[in-house]
């Protein structure tokens, strides 16, 4: 049988019996306003607490107290992983089969993911894998010197990034990985550029939003807005570059001097003050360091330590000492390429081979919703199952005039990165945009309007995941037909709702797979097909996906428990299942036209600079013990 024809016959007949199939459905209409998040309250956290001090002998109280920074200490970790499952136990008052079944298969192997090499060594777990990172001096209209890189080949770098199927990664998730061997998607690439050249701020900054590609940049803060033959940015186009949140500002001295020409005191003062004064400027704590031609010594690691920075880029002038940041002997000595082995580098990068570990684990979930990571596809196979995933950003729906390929609407969608095909929509004519049950979208020539769709038919949809975002959350609730039938009503299941929708089915609902009772009737929910999802992952970051074989309901729901999804609603399966990322779709055959798609934007700027210290860091660690 042909994938093609198998699909399109078996799924046609599902949408055309997916409205009357349902009927009686009813799922977990019982748990009435069971929202995407929950938190413990003090009185659980303190119990706890107390089991865990009390029945764990081992186990210290992880006590981070006065020190709002992340402090990596392998047994507070542990600690920490163990409090928190505990937590989620008693609060969903029976065992979670997520965590417990981790336990029995990988349970070694998951806590060693949750345990930090002794700070600065960078993990065993990090060494099989190999990200390049790309030194950037100025970016200049006309080049000066060898180094400097014209706009047209700083975009060539990008495009050969993007056609390559590299994923520019910011300097956070570098050193968590460094540090822990956390998962990295497939062709990692870091991008740096020093010097703070106003030409990096007038060329290279825009490139970063258009391709939406994270980078360091390390500023030397006597020349911040100094004129002469190479003028600097000045300290509110930093600011400018570090609310888009995909600049990461690292120190890199305050006079530019050789560490190695210095005495103690000077190097001491050349850390601190630098970092003082950029914290100032950004209201921000800064956690990474440059060395200014790349030479440093002992009495300059130990100072950068005594400050606080958590790690440090070096260079060499001699091409055969370049290496990949994992091969960097640690990380206060992380190493670079210079841009014009651009090529060679990239060649290299690898997110290594991690199996078993999940990119998710080692970040244990506040319930929280998170819009200011970047966004970034991901190919993962679990349990044999290959799967597309794109994490990040913030989230919107457009609602299309006519169907269409997932691709078409993602270039209707302003600033859209990548979309997966929404919710139900009708079949009865093939170039109509009707969908069943309500919808609200931002993007349509009805923005804003909520359309309660067939009164009819609503009922049958009366259980099924009512899909509400807003500018800073996201709630998944059971639709109810009788309720949910105007804006007014929306609006009080969530004040500033933007986007509306019914989705099929849960697949995860608060870190659980769903069983096959939770389907209800759902027409073919266990039949094996393409199928298309979105949720939150366990740090709280938007995720839309696609399968890339087919899968049942109930064994997807599994799946992507292991793949770190907190939430996931089941959107749509079979023969329209599509993803698009980056105007591409990512389907191998081509999907049936749609007219509804859910949408990742680049991250939200004011709220990254809000979020910024509780990103850099496991959840768990940010808690602060009482
Ligand atoms: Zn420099």
């Amino acid at each position: 049988m042909s994938r093609g024809q198998g699909k399109n016959s078996g799924a046609k007949m599902a949408w055309v019996l997916l409205g009357l199939s349902v009927f009686g459905g009813g799922l977990g209409a019982v748990i009435a306003s069971q929202l995407v998040s929950y938190r413990p309250s003090p009185e659980v956290i303190a119990a706890n607490q107390e089991i865990s001090r009390t029945e764990n002998p081992l186990v210290t109280t992880g006590n981070t107290a006065g020190n709002s920074f992340c402090q990596y200490n392998a047994l507070d970790s542990v600690t920490e992983f163990l409090y928190q499952i505990r937590t989620l136990n008693a609060i969903a008052n029976d065992p979670l089969p997520t965590l417990l079944g981790l336990s029995s298969t990988v349970n070694a192997d998951f806590i060693a993911s949750l345990t930090p090499a002794t700070f600065p060594k960078i993990s065993d777990r990090a060494r099989s894998a190999k990200i390049p990172i790309i030194m950037y001096h100025d970016i200049t209209a006309i080049k000066d010197v060898s180094w400097d890189v014209i706009p047209e080949e700083l975009e060539r770098h990008f495009q050969a990034l993007q056609e390559g199927g590299y994923t520019p990664i910011s300097m956070d998730t570098m050193v968590n990985h460094l540090r822990t061997g956390s998962q990295l998607p497939e062709k990692p690439v870091l991008l740096t550029f020093d010097d703070n050249y106003i030409g990096q701020y007038k060329y290279a900054f825009p490139l970063l939003q258009k391709y939406n590609y994270p980078a360091a940049w390390s500023v030397h803060t006597r020349f911040v807005g100094t004129g002469g033959q190479k003028p600097k940015a000045t300290w509110n186009q930093l600011r400018e570059m570090h609310k888009s949140g995909l600049v990461t500002i690292a120190s890199h001295t305050v006079n530019h001097l050789n560490l190695k020409d210095l005495s103690d005191e000077q190097i001491e003062k050349e850390v601190t003050e630098s970092k003082k004064v950029i914290e100032k400027e950004l209201g921000e704590k800064i956690s990474y360091f440059t060395y200014p031609e790349g030479d440093f010594t002992d009495v300059a690691r130990e100072q950068l330590k005594k400050a606080g920075y958590k790690a440090a880029l070096a260079m060499s002038l001699d091409p055969s000492l370049e290496r990949s940041a994992n091969e960097s002997e640690d990380l206060m000595s992380i190493m670079r390429f210079g841009q014009s082995r651009f090529d060679e580098a990239i060649a290299m990068a690898s997110g290594g081979t991690s199996t078993n570990q999940s990119p998710f684990l080692t970040i244990v979930s506040d319930g929280s919703i998170n819009f200011t990571t970047p966004v970034e596809k991901r190919t993962v196979t679990i349990d044999q199952l290959p799967l597309t995933l794109v994490f990040g950003g913030r989230v919107a729906t457009t609602h299309a005039d006519t169907r269409a390929q997932v691709e078409e609407i993602l270039t209707m969608t302003p600033q859209a990165i990548a979309a997966v095909d929404g919710g139900f929509f009708s079949l009865e004519r093939i170039d109509g945009n009707k969908m069943i049950g309500p919808v609200m979208s931002q993007f349509s020539s009805k923005a804003g309007v909520f359309i309660n769709g067939n009164k009819g038919e609503n009922p049958l949809l009366n259980g099924r995941p009512l899909v509400l975002i807003s500018p800073t959350t996201i709630k998944f609730i059971p639709y109810n037909a009788a309720k949910h039938n105007s804006l007014e009503a929306v609006r009080a299941e969530l004040v500033d709702v933007t986007d509306a929708f019914v989705g099929a089915g849960w697949l995860v609902r608060d870190g659980k797979p769903q069983p096959a009772e939770s389907f209800g009737k759902l027409y073919g929910f266990d039949a094996v097909r393409d199928r298309a999802f979105w949720g939150i992952d366990r740090t709280g970051r938007p995720v839309i996906g696609v399968t890339m074989e087919m899968i049942d309901s109930v064994g997807l729901g599994k799946i992507l428990v292991k793949a770190g999804l907190r939430d996931a609603v089941m959107l749509d399966s079979g023969a329209s299942a599509a993803l698009a990322y980056r105007g591409k779709s990512v389907m191998q055959y081509e999907p049936r036209p749609v007219p509804h798609v859910v949408a990742l934007l680049p991250p939200d700027p004011v709220a990254a600079v809000e979020n910024t210290e509780k990103l850099n860091c496991p959840v768990s660690l940010n808690r602060q013990v009482p």
